[in-house]
């Protein structure tokens, strides 16, 4: 139950310690954790945030619950569209290959848990103090290009490895569906689904499935009968909880640190608005991540 489709565990880490980290690992597998993605950002980042987690992992005292995560944590390995990656999107990419071949030889407890590629995409939205770093004057004619280029060529990687992928796309729908189109590879999550019921029904019928996250609960009373319409409006088969972690933290944590034990909040909102139980929810979720991720248990 409450699988967790998106979190970037090692920021826990460093925002906090190794021990917090093992805190929220004990009692992930307590809550007992279905299904939980641990998303890259970064082309060689893989085998550091693996080890990370395994380093927290095994610091948890009853070898069950060790057993049961190692079981449920999987990776995802890509490429965020940050200006530096998008100009040496060539070398990028090499490396993003290169690191996921080492990963699966290497000793890991989980190099055989790489489930997709992400996270990667379109991002328009400009916030050069945010985490992400985004300046608008950082984009000309080339970049625009080359941020389309980078997410179309991880898109023929995912192809190529047969992996679903983690699609981020933030103010830029049109950019989006463009590549999607171009590189016709439609398997995967729009993470953090933020758009509306229109844009919900190209993806979907495109075939992606959608992710909410935190920000779901902040929706304001003025569109909350929109909200309500796209959520019922997605099929039961294609929608699927995540956290964003550390990022995002649903109502009524809003503004501290999230962590994906936080996720059980935007369950309780979104079973609430499409009239389901909590633990209905959380079968369907769970079941659409063994759809997606082709999870043999
Ligand atoms: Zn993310």
């Amino acid at each position: 139950m409450f699988s967790d489709t998106h979190f970037h565990f090692h920021y826990l880490v460093e925002n906090n310690s190794q021990e917090f980290g093992t805190e929220i690992l004990e009692q992930m597998a307590k809550n007992r954790i279905y299904f939980g993605l641990d998303i890259g950002t970064k082309c060689s980042d893989l085998a550091e945030r693996a080890q990370i987690l395994e380093n927290c992992l095994e610091e948890i005292p009853d070898v069950n619950l060790q057993s049961k995560l190692k079981k449920s944590i999987f990776f995802s390995s890509g490429i965020w569209p940050d200006p530096d990656s998008i100009k040496e999107r060539e070398s990028c990419l090499e490396e993003l290959r290169d690191s996921i071949e080492e990963f699966k030889e290497s000793s890991s407890c989980f190099s055989s848990h790489l489930a997709a590629i992400g996270e990667g995409g379109i991002d328009h939205h400009w916030n050069p103090s945010g985490p992400d770093g985004r300046n608008e004057s950082d984009f000309d004619k080339e970049m625009f290009f080359g941020e389309k280029e980078l997410f179309e060529m991880q898109l023929e990687l995912a192809k190529e490895l047969d992996l679903p992928f983690i699609v981020h796309s933030r103010d830029g729908f049109e950019d989006t569906v463009d590549v999607l189109r171009a590189a016709n590879y439609n398997r995967g999550i729009i993470h953090c689904f933020s758009y509306g019921l229109s844009e919900a029904k190209t993806f979907l019928d495109l075939g992606w499935y959608l992710a909410f996250g935190g920000a779901t609960t902040y929706t304001k009373k003025a569109k909350m009968d929109e909200l309500i319409e796209l959520l019922q409006y997605v099929p039961k088969d294609r929608i699927l909880l995540e956290t964003d972690s550390p990022y995002l933290a649903p109502v009524p944590m809003r503004g501290s640190e999230n962590n994906p034990l936080l996720i059980k909040y935007t369950y309780e909102f979104i079973s609430e608005k499409i009239g389901l139980s909590v633990d209905k929810l959380n079968k369907i979720v769970d079941d659409n991540c063994s759809e997606l991720f082709k999870l043999k248990k």
